[in-house]
């Protein structure tokens, strides 16, 4: 299963930044990483990034590159901008697109991340829409575009620039995308009882309906020196 990620616009890229000089590049970013971390916790996932932090990768270069690779699925991630992108705006929450004429893979998809993303990220549901975009129209495999929340607006901007918000999306983006492809984690699938088999037995230490309880027990765990990570599972 090849994963392609598009973290959208370059370090660089004039204009796409918050009024008080966030760049979107550094938001959209973070967030694809955590994606990635997240999607790499299942089995048999490949994750290809057409982003990279030296130039703002055309766009026409990134779909050859994703078609290319025949990723299974694409999800270019951004933030928003309303008015005329130098002020705060008003204008809050979350939208994902598909292209104009889009595939039933592509809508499920596309429904699945936006309805994760809206269920964890605590921002108004703007809703699925469409829209010509390069990035939907040019690749061959099912494609979505998340605006994970408006970089004009102070509460959003707060937000995106904040790495629990980042990787909250990231993980929603993940739980998607392993939703609509019915990806499997490890500890899921049968454990072997010998070592014979290649892998990693992974502790659990504890499961909570409640995200800021979740979030203290790995602070804590990290703290005393142990690599913890959360991972949402819908039930
Ligand atoms: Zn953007």
């Amino acid at each position: 299963m090849k994963i392609i990620l598009d973290a959208g616009h370059g370090m660089d890229t004039p204009g796409k930044r918050s009024p008080d000089g966030l760049k979107e590049y550094i938001i959209n970013r973070a967030i694809a990483n955590y994606a990635r971390d997240a999607l790499s916790q299942y089995a048999n996932t490949q994750i290809l990034f057409t982003h990279n932090d030296k130039v703002d990768v055309p766009l026409q270069t990134r779909t050859k590159q994703a078609n290319a690779a025949k990723g299974d699925c694409l999800v270019s991630i951004h933030s928003n901008a309303a008015g005329n992108g130098k002020a705060w705006h008003p204008a809050t929450g979350i939208e994902t697109y598909v292209y104009l004429k889009h595939s039933p893979a592509t809508k499920t998809l596309a429904e699945h991340i936006h309805h994760q993303l809206i269920a964890t990220a605590g921002l108004p549901d703007r809703g699925i829409k469409t829209a010509d975009f390069h990035m939907l129209r040019e690749t061959v495999m099912p494609a979505v575009l998340v605006e994970c929340g408006f970089m004009t607006n102070q509460g959003d901007r707060q937000l995106l620039g904040s790495p629990l918000f980042q990787k909250t999306c990231g993980e929603a983006i993940a739980s998607g995308i392993a939703r609509t492809f019915s990806l499997s984690r490890p500890q899921q699938m049968n454990l072997p009882k010998k070592a014979a088999a290649k892998g990693l037995y992974k502790v659990q230490v504890g499961a909570y309906g409640n995200r800021q309880n979740a979030d203290a027990l790995a602070q804590k765990l990290t703290k005393q020196g142990y690599p913890a990570y959360i991972i949402f599972e819908q039930s």
